[in-house]
């Protein structure tokens, strides 16, 4: 099975290393990935992992598990990444759809290195065009 992530490579050798914890996402742009495919693969637990725990309690993990549940995945592009030090920007759209309606998530996401470990720290939504 090719990777939810678009990478083209297979789902073992791509986001599903960081999801079974083998490897840790190396870039912000590849934990960005890998959290997609979090959600495509209802991994759950993996969003929270890389969450940062600052902004943890921010997170309705409720809504996240409902959108999961509901969406069907479809697509992501990476639009911009870039990394400075341990601050990483991404900024991406994710295309799923729900009950066969389509839609296109777009966000800028900032992430935070610590320890050698990329978390996700906030998303800002950008105005949803398709
Ligand atoms: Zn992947």
């Amino acid at each position: 099975m090719k990777c939810p992530c678009g990478s083209n490579q297979s789902y073992e050798l791509c986001c599903g290393l960081y999801h079974s914890g083998k490897a840790s996402a190396p870039t912000a742009e590849a934990l960005m990935r890998s959290r997609y495919s979090a959600f495509a693969k209802n991994q759950m637990e993996y969003l929270r992992e890389t969450t940062d725990p600052q902004t943890l309690d921010k997170i309705d993990e409720e809504a996240n598990q409902e959108w999961a549940d509901r969406a069907k995945f479809l697509r992501l592009e990476i639009l911009n990444a870039s990394e400075n030090g341990t601050k990483g920007t991404v900024e991406f759209k994710a295309f799923y759809s729900v009950d066969d309606e389509e839609y296109v998530h777009h966000e800028v996401s900032t992430f935070r290195k610590q320890a050698g470990e990329w978390f996700f720290k906030s998303g800002k939504v950008k105005e949803a065009k398709k």
